[in-house]
């Protein structure tokens, strides 16, 4: 049986770790995006408080333990971009750019949340940033030490964006905080 996995952060990958645990003779596959899984990201504000500290300390199992202990077929740097149901097929291209096929018996979906970015004018520029994968955390560290950041605005007032709020304020950055209606400047 093939046991495909869209997605390979914290549901993904215990659902095939799980699977494989549960029944050693399945083939579980799993695709991922991007190049980290099993993350946490949880711990991305009080990382990217410290400098220096590599965001690499938030990964919680390495992909090769997947790999080599647990023979998980875990694929990074692979984008699903179509599920052909009726063929029972997953569609999409490698990082590389290469068009990949995959059959399917048994199809998990997860591949979470992703930030909402306003669609206004000057929010695809440089130095607006989001917050939700690993990449993400990596890009805001880089940018506050190449640009020496003096000032941020953070776009939300959820507890991401207040565990945000602290972790900059503790880097020396004055912040602000902004969503509709409320506009708060601690
Ligand atoms: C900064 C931050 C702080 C957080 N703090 C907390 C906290 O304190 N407590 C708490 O309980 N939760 C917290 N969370 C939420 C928690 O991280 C999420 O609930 C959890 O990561 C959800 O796991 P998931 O596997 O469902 O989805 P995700 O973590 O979103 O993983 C989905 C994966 O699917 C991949 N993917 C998406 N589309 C595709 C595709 N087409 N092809 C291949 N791969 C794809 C993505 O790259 C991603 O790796 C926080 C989240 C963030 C961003």
């Amino acid at each position: 049986m093939n046991f495909l996995i869209i997605g390979g952060d914290a549901a993904g990958m215990s659902a095939a770790s799980r699977a494989k645990r549960n029944m050693p003779e399945m083939n579980v596959t799993v695709f991922e995006k991007t190049r980290d899984v099993s993350y946490s990201a949880c711990g991305m504000p009080y990382n990217i408080a410290v400098p220096g500290k590599a965001i690499e300390d938030l990964v919680v199992r390495q992909a090769d333990v997947f790999r080599k202990k647990q023979g998980i077929n875990l694929l990074t740097g692979h984008e699903v971009e179509f599920i052909d149901p009726a063929r029972k097929r997953v569609l999409g291209v490698t990082n590389e750019g290469q068009k990949f096929e995959y059959p399917y018996d048994k199809l998990l979906i997860a591949t979470g949340g992703s930030p909402i970015v306003p669609n206004l004018p000057g929010f695809h520029l440089p130095g607006v940033l989001t917050l939700k994968n690993l990449d993400h955390g990596r890009k805001i560290k880089a940018y506050i030490d190449e640009h020496k950041v003096k000032k941020a605005v953070i776009i939300g007032m959820g507890y991401i964006g207040l565990e945000m709020c602290e972790a900059l304020s503790v880097r020396s950055i004055e912040v602000a905080m902004v969503k509709p209606n409320l506009t708060f400047i601690p």
